[in-house]
């Protein structure tokens, strides 16, 4: 039977993480638990062919508060965010990586920024842990999307955010999507602010993306 709707959503992309996510669904739930808030997981399996389903469906069963969004094939990480933003019903939405790159810890820094009025949080993660292969496109990016739109992040790939749902709701209204949340919200005109975040190692497995990508 599905609960009374939360106050917080997490959406988590999941593409072949299955050695992370015990400890990923394990550290969000205490934090979130530590808050007091009540709050969903939205973990959306884009495709995975490890056993990421089956390990999320045996952890629904322990926690119904763990919600699984189920992609027939592997449509990548933007359409895998939306798909599970289609499903939220949280007045907050977070969103974090799968790999424990984006330490769950974090989200209270983000939430509080919403609580003090912003509309949309987005991560900066000012000591990046990552190869050449992944932050050189990065920063190519980042110089590009400030010179071309309205969004003027620090951190634009940078995967731990956070909305009020009204801009959910409006993003899911567009007919066009850039494949950058902060360069769609940007262009929304609400509220924004960056707060520093802490970055770590992948956990098991190698990125999905190298420099092409
Ligand atoms: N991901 C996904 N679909 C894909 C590629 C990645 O859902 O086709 C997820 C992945 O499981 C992780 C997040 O998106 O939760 C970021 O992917 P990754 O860690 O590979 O990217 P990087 O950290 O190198 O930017
Ligand atoms: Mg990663």
């Amino acid at each position: 039977m599905e609960q009374a709707a939360p106050e917080i959503s997490v959406v988590i992309p999941v593409f072949n993480e299955e050695p992370n996510l015990r400890e990923l669904i394990a550290r969000i739930v205490s934090v979130l638990n530590a808050l007091g808030r009540t709050f969903e997981i939205v973990a959306v399996d884009d495709g995975s062919t490890d056993g990421s389903l089956s390990l999320l469906r045996e952890m629904r069963v322990g926690d119904p508060r763990l919600r699984i969004v189920c992609l027939a094939r592997n449509f990548g990480q933007s359409p895998a965010l939306y798909a599970g933003f289609a499903h939220v019903r949280g007045e907050i939405v977070a969103m974090l990586d799968a790999d424990l790159q984006n330490p769950p810890e974090e989200l209270p820094k983000l939430i509080a920024k919403i609580d003090e009025g912003y509309d949309f949080v987005s991560g900066w993660r000012q000591d990046r842990k990552d190869t050449f292969l992944r932050t050189i496109p990065s920063r190519m990016l980042n110089f590009f999307v400030k010179k071309t739109t309205r969004a003027q992040f620090h951190d634009v790939g940078c995967s731990i955010k956070a909305f009020r749902r009204e801009v959910i709701d409006l993003m899911a209204k567009f007919t066009h999507r850039s494949r950058y949340l902060p360069v769609d919200v940007a262009w929304l005109g609400v509220r924004t602010a960056e707060v520093v975040v802490r970055h770590e190692q992948r956990g098991a497995g190698t990125s999905k993306y190298g420099l092409f990508k």
